[in-house]
């Protein structure tokens, strides 16, 4: 979390907006609470670059959630969607996919665990199903490190739904090609346990089944993101979030910023003769995740020693994939690459 972001939080805690009263304390049907939602519903689409076409909604509940109302919104009983499995968050959108509407087929038209999930699909390198309801893939992958340059191929007329959670807003996005665009808010946005989905009207205004409101998106729509009290403490935060990122320069500004972060350390990788081997294809290398290996679980593991004494953090692959992985999301300052570049330096001098 950006420290600017965190003073304000500390303050709106105790007294929101000059109010005397905070943030946790607010009604949310309020005019105070009202002017929170309508500056971060504001600040996303500016800083999102968001078309008037698309609702901005906040739903409690994180990315896992959103598998399971995707399918129940968009996917109708007997109908198919399309699911690349490119790693861990995409194949537990398949499983919730199909528990969400057992009816329906959930296709898997690139499954990327062959591959040991090193990349994600060429184009051409996948048939996507013509006439589905929609295509669902996520946009970056944490685990493996690899990321989508540029979004999948669905069939002609098929809207397209990411899960951009671990990298929204970290470069922009090409809402010509998207219909829904969700991520839970932890990595980018602030407080655990709620999603930012942004959605077409056209997609969400007619749910393919009688739903429950809260499952609804378009009873999220309708009932501006409180159909119930609101996480409201999350949405500020959000809010605050967007603002940040819109004054240091905006998605191009932080897709510039995540390049070249990212870049000091595939230069070690790649110097390295060997000694870092990444998981991912150079080509679809994610400038968020970086996920790499030693030649050995037990160099691994001194790697992680290491760096943790020397005050790097959080180095340990996912469980999944083993091995080391560096997280670089916006709030990483530049500082905190080129202190893990060097510590890679010497590590490999002493080491290699
Ligand atoms: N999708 C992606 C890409 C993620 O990185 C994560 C984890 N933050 C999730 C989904 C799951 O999110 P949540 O724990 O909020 O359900």
């Amino acid at each position: 979390m950006p420290l600017p972001v965190l003073m304000q939080l500390r303050e709106d805690l105790l007294d929101l907006k000059g109010t005397g009263i905070g943030i946790l304390e607010h009604s949310h049907r309020q005019p105070t609470y009202d002017r929170v939602l309508a500056e971060a519903v504001e600040s996303c689409r500016v800083l999102g670059e968001v078309p008037d076409d698309f609702e901005i909604l906040f739903v409690s509940g994180g990315a896992t959630n959103q598998m399971a109302l995707i399918p129940l919104n968009l996917l109708p009983d007997g109908g198919v969607a399309d699911y690349p499995d490119t790693e861990v968050w995409s194949a537990k959108a398949i499983v919730e996919g199909r528990d969400a509407v057992p009816s329906a087929t959930i296709a898997v038209p690139f499954e990327g665990k062959k591959f040991r999930y090193d990349h994600v699909p060429a184009v051409g390198e996948m048939t996507p199903t013509a006439g589905a309801a929609y295509m669902h893939y996520c946009s970056n992958n944490t685990v493996h490190g690899t990321r989508f340059h540029t979004p999948p191929i669905a069939a002609a007329g098929v809207p397209l739904v990411c899960d951009a959670s671990s990298e929204i807003f970290g470069r922009p996005i090409d809402w010509s090609k998207h219909a829904m665009v969700y991520a839970a808010a932890q990595k980018h946005l602030g407080v655990a346990a709620m999603s930012l989905v942004i959605a077409r009207r056209d997609l969400i205004r007619n749910p393919v089944r009688r739903l429950p409101s809260m499952f609804s998106y378009w009873s999220h729509a309708t009932l501006e993101s409180r159909i119930n009290t609101p996480p409201t403490f999350a949405i500020h935060t959000a809010g605050l979030m967007f603002r940040w990122m819109i004054s240091e320069g905006g998605a191009r500004e932080f897709e510039r910023r995540n390049d070249a972060k990212a870049a000091l350390i595939y230069e070690i990788i790649d110097g390295s003769g060997g000694f870092y081997r990444g998981l991912s294809r150079p080509e679809c290398r994610s400038p968020i995740n970086i996920s790499f290996r030693l030649q050995s679980e037990a160099l691994d593991k001194r790697f992680i020693d290491e760096a943790t004494r020397a005050e790097l953090d959080g180095l340990a692959g996912h469980r999944d994939a083993g091995g080391i992985r560096a997280s670089l999301y916006n709030a990483m300052p530049l500082e905190g690459a080129q202190a893990l570049a060097s510590f890679m330096r010497d590590f490999m001098r002493k080491n290699g």
